[in-house]
């Protein structure tokens, strides 16, 4: 190994900023670059589904990513951008990655950040007219076609970005029509009965939703003008945002005898296993977590990055100097929020796990005045989920999250 190991970060967003300055922090000296497919510096999501998403002022992809872009730290100073610059294979054996355009990096140790990209819908019909929601792209040609006129948007697909989209739309005045098969929205999260409440409060607000329908095809010749379910309705459209889950970009890691059966397959120290040391980072990992069980999971929320930034980092320069990682458990308590109108959800744990939904506080059917329900299974409290609580609340649930934390 020589004196300063080179590595190489693929991913050039949230996951990937935060491996670099982790490195730094974690005491790594050598090179370090990342290497991105999208042009922009590492810029923030969350705002794309909303207020970004809502502000009707002209700009531009490139602008948005520029208002979005994330501080850069003292520390990755040094650290070089390759941007624009999509990674197509790897061979982790010999160290060496090959970007689209055919040049050659090699690396000593390597970081893996590249995230997801949205599903879409396999059905019939014309492409112009349908969104999906993931970059500064997406938005602006979301934003273009919804500011022209008031539109009819039908969002398919009740997750959080879903209900997010649905949601900053309707404030703007379009008609829109929320479809989802599975069931009321997040339900797989926030449990059958909350998400139907927070189905209700949504339709107050003139969203339509629905449930348990399938899109078979979109209508209309050049432009989409329908979206045709399964039950044979056939729901007028202008505009439609596919928000029906995401895509792990592992493809350019194949032939690696890696598990990309789910993102990227790691032990708890986020390290793959690879002779040559790798780590994965944010939404792309797969590791497991014994807050909860040894069940290896992904988790996509925005605080993963930051969390597994610090532990891969630490595993990577160990990795680097021949030792083993420290044998530090790695018990990441997972958190996201969620703004939908007027509602601001904020968890902490997995609800999703909690086969048991306690509401402590507040009425199901007035959700804006504040909502606080836990998650349990086998009478083990997995996950807290707060409606429209106070940043002062939000800190003691977090601080009071019951779980505890496993030694070695
Ligand atoms: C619209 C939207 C709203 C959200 N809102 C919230 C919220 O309210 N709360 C919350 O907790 N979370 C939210 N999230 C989730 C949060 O933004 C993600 O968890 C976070 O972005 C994950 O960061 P990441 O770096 O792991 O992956 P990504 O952000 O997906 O970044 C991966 C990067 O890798 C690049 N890449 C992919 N393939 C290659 C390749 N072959 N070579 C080189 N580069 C490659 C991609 O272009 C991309 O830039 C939201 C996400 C979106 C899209």
């Amino acid at each position: 190994m020589p004196a300063q190991p080179r590595v190489l970060v693929v991913g050039a967003s949230l996951a990937g900023l935060r491996s670099a300055e982790q490195l730094r922090s974690a005491g790594h000296t050598g090179p370090i670059t990342v290497v991105g497919a999208e042009p922009y510096l590492p810029y923030n999501r969350p705002p794309l589904s909303k207020d970004v998403l809502a502000d009707q002022r002209a700009t531009t992809a490139a602008d948005l990513a520029g208002r979005l872009a994330f501080r850069r730290r003292a520390s990755t100073a040094d650290v070089e951008f390759r941007l624009g610059e999509p990674v197509a294979s790897a061979d982790l054996a010999d160290g060496v990655l090959v970007t689209v355009a055919g040049r050659s990096l090699s690396y000593d140790g390597l970081v893996v950040a590249t995230g997801l990209r949205p599903r879409r819908l396999a059905v019939p019909g014309p492409l112009d007219g349908r969104h999906v929601l993931r970059t500064v792209e997406d938005c602006q040609a979301l934003r273009e076609a919804i500011l022209t006129r008031p539109q009819h948007v039908v969002v398919i697909g009740a997750g959080f970005i879903g209900c997010e989209t649905a949601a900053t739309l309707r404030s703007l005045g379009h008609a829109v029509t929320v479809i989802e098969p599975a069931g009321p929205p997040m339900a797989r999260v926030v449990g059958a009965t909350l998400a139907a409440a927070v189905q209700r409060h949504h339709e107050r607000t003139g969203i339509r939703f629905v449930i348990g329908a399938g899109v078979i095809a979109f209508t209309g010749t050049d432009r989409l003008t329908g979206v045709l379910l399964d039950t044979g309705e056939e729901i007028p459209a202008d505009v439609v945002v596919e928000a029906v889950g995401s895509v792990c970009n592992t493809e350019w890691l194949a032939g690696n005898g890696l598990d990309l059966s789910d993102g990227v397959l790691t032990d708890n120290q986020l390290h793959t296993g690879s002779a040559r040391p790798t780590v994965a980072t944010g939404d792309i990992v797969r590791f497991p977590n014994p807050l909860f069980d040894d069940t290896p999971r992904r988790v996509e929320h925005w605080s993963t990055p930051t969390d597994t930034a610090k532990r891969a980092a630490a595993t990577l320069v160990a990795l680097l100097a021949g030792e083993e990682p420290a044998p530090v458990v790695f018990a990441p308590v997972p958190s996201f929020w969620s703004d939908q109108g007027d509602l601001r959800f904020q968890s902490f744990g997995s609800p999703a796990l909690g086969d048991e939904v306690r509401v402590e506080e507040g009425n199901p059917e007035h959700l804006a005045g504040g909502l606080l329900a836990t998650y349990h299974h086998a009478g083990r409290h997995l996950g807290t989920l707060a409606i429209n609580l106070t940043a002062d609340r939000q800190r003691e649930l977090r601080a009071a999250f019951a779980a505890p934390v496993p030694t070695v």
